[in-house]
């Protein structure tokens, strides 16, 4: 019951921050980040009606995406390994954390050999941190330009781990600059349809400044331990 309970609450903290952005709250969506989450608690959450979920390492999201429905919608946001593509793109809808050229090659050759279109959000370092994965900046519509010719990769957007700060008001700044990037980008197969940023400390930030799918754990399972 207390999933349920945080669902609603999330929804509320969610609603206030469309209204300031000025979009109607179903715009956003949300992914509850399921990482040392068990399947039980996974259930409620579907339950209480949410649809779509995050894991960031496959060997640990694979035994319960097995005994789950197969009617939840699973995001990939961790580091992907080349040598986990194969398992990971018959399960996963969304890759959110494609952060290399090389990760976007092997993509685009397992896709091939599945016949299969995967769709992918390209990471940007935000905070131009050494802890986090991404492309930089200036990387990114280069790496775009590249992946255009990537006939089994689809393009859908951008997603960033913002630095964290104690007081999530300290995020705006990267979270206006990349919706600025975000906003800006032409590139012919590149879609610019979702903007994945902000997590449990920082979305009604991230909300406010253009996320259209936030990544919430803590707020909705309540803290890890590890
Ligand atoms: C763990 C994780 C989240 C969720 O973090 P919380 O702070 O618990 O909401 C979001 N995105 C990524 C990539 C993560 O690894």
């Amino acid at each position: 019951m207390v999933i349920r309970a945080n669902f609603r609450h999330i929804k509320e903290r969610l609603q206030a921050s469309a209204a300031k952005r000025g979009i109607p709250v179903t715009d956003i969506t949300l992914i509850a980040v399921t990482k040392t989450v068990s399947s039980e608690a996974i259930r409620e959450a579907w339950d209480s009606g949410i649809k779509h979920f995050g894991e960031n390492r496959v060997q640990d999201a694979l035994p319960k995406i097995n005994v789950l429905p197969n009617d939840l919608h699973w995001h990939f946001i961790g580091h992907l390994q080349t040598n986990k593509v194969k398992s990971v793109l018959p399960v996963f809808d969304l890759i959110h954390s494609l952060d290399s050229l090389k990760l976007a090659r092997v993509i685009q050759n397992e896709g091939e050999k599945l016949n299969k279109k995967v769709n992918a959000l390209v990471q940007v370092n935000i905070g131009s941190e050494d802890s986090k994965f991404g492309f930089a900046y200036e990387e990114v519509l280069p790496a775009l330009q590249e992946m255009a010719g990537f006939s089994n990769l689809k393009i859908l957007g951008l997603m960033a781990i913002a630095p964290f700060f104690p007081d999530p008001e300290h995020t705006r700044p990267y979270f206006r600059r990349l919706y600025q990037l975000f906003n800006s980008i032409q590139i012919a197969g590149a879609e610019m349809k979702y903007l994945s940023m902000g997590m449990t400390n920082d979305f009604e930030v991230a909300v406010e400044e253009g996320a259209n799918m936030v990544r919430l754990g803590t707020a909705l399972f309540g803290a890890r331990d590890s």
